[in-house]
């Protein structure tokens, strides 16, 4: 019987306990063992009882639970090949030739690096007596599936993010409560949310709430841009629009590639507008509460497919990112997507933003 493990790394996002969940009731309905590796991949290094054989009624109730039951961490050993080493020694050890992570970029560059090096680290293991041949003969090609949990739906190849619609969801519930304390003191208020180098969240969060201005992190405003935002405002206000609305990105920059801070912004209203302006940083509670319906459905769906994929792989076929496209479940070549995502990231640093859209609108033109 195949033994499957899964594993939540990196950056906590609502939706991945309903990936665990699907991963392993697909994995039992399929005649499998499910696994959880506890604590990323921390567990995987460690071991011992942070890897846990997983039954069908343990995940019970953990369709709608934010954050992750089964632990994040950051793990510095796993960047190292001797971590790796301890990690592919735990996994034969539990038989394990199977995993399926859910994490962001980095933690899917880890699986796949992890992957690349095997099943050297294997014989590596056995060179140093720490396991037999024997030990190791039935596990020569270990299975990478990976699944993106990330609240900033920061990843290439894929629509969505598990985790980002609920953290959107959880921006315009907040931005509503100001709402209604905005228009009662006819107040400007200044709204940081999370994304540091993609301002997905900002801007939808910005077209769900109507707000009158937004920052990101990829789309610096033009030089002069605090007059055009006071000139927006005054509008607005003009047409008796009683409250603001500026939403700003953790990592909006300007043409200069220098934060816009939400203090800065905050100035800017009430020295030139005259407005009474507060901040509101939203911060961890739009990483918190329940996965939202489209987040269930999405990691229900994504972890099953992740399973069908393990089940499918071959030793040629390269490690699969389980996306959704136009509404579609598929499956995409892991390293691309992790590639792709890296690229309009390092445009963004080199202030090639062009570069980095035109990065972005390929994806879809496939
Ligand atoms: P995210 O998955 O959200 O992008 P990180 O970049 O912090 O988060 O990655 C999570 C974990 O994945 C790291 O703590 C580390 O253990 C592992 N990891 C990330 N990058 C690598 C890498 N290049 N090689 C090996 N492991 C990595």
């Amino acid at each position: 019987r195949k033994r499957i493990g899964v594993m939540t790394s990196g950056g906590d996002a609502p939706g991945m306990n309903a990936a665990v969940r699907a991963v392993v009731r697909m994995s039992i309905a399929k005649g499998c063992e499910a696994y959880a590796i506890y604590e990323g991949y921390e567990g995987l290094v460690k071991g011992g009882s942070l890897i846990k054989r997983m039954r069908w009624e343990d995940v019970r109730g953990w369709l709608s639970e934010g954050g992750t039951l089964i632990g994040t961490a950051r793990c510095k050993e796993f960047r190292e090949r001797a971590g790796r080493l301890a990690g592919a020694k735990n996994l034969i050890l539990n038989g394990i030739d199977a995993l399926i992570i859910c994490g962001g970029d980095g933690s899917l560059t880890g699986a796949d690096i992890f992957r690349s090096e095997w099943p050297g680290l294997l014989d590596e293991l056995v060179k140093k007596k720490e396991l037999t041949q024997e030990q190791i003969n039935p596990f020569q090609h270990l299975n990478i599936v990976g699944l993106v949990g990330s609240i900033d739906n920061d990843m290439s190849s894929t629509d969505a993010t598990i985790g980002a619609y609920s953290s959107l969801t959880r921006i315009c519930q907040a931005v509503d409560f100001i709402d209604a304390t905005a228009y009662s003191h006819s107040r400007a208020f200044v709204v940081e949310v999370m994304g540091r180098h993609c301002g997905w969240l900002a801007l939808m969060a910005g077209v769900s709430t109507g707000a009158d201005f937004v920052f990101l992190p990829e789309k610096p405003p033009a030089a002069g841009w605090e007059d055009e935002m006071c000139d927006i405002i005054a509008k607005h206000r003009k047409l008796g629009k009683r409250k603001t609305i500026v939403i700003v990105a953790e990592g909006a920059i300007d043409r200069d590639l220098k934060p816009v801070s939400a203090s800065y912004v905050k100035d800017i209203l009430v020295d030139k507008l005259g407005l009474d302006t507060r901040i509101t940083t939203l911060g961890h509670v739009q990483r918190g509460g329940t996965a939202c319906a489209y987040d269930r459905m999405l990691a229900t769906l994504q972890g099953v497919e992740a399973v069908e994929a393990v089940l499918e792989s071959t030793p040629e076929t390269p490690s699969p990112m389980i996306a959704i496209n136009e509404n579609k479940i598929t499956r995409k070549p892991l390293m691309d997507a992790v590639k792709l995502t890296q690229s309009v990231a390092a445009c963004i640093k080199n202030k090639d933003f062009e570069g980095a859209m035109e990065l972005r609108d390929a994806e879809f033109e496939e």
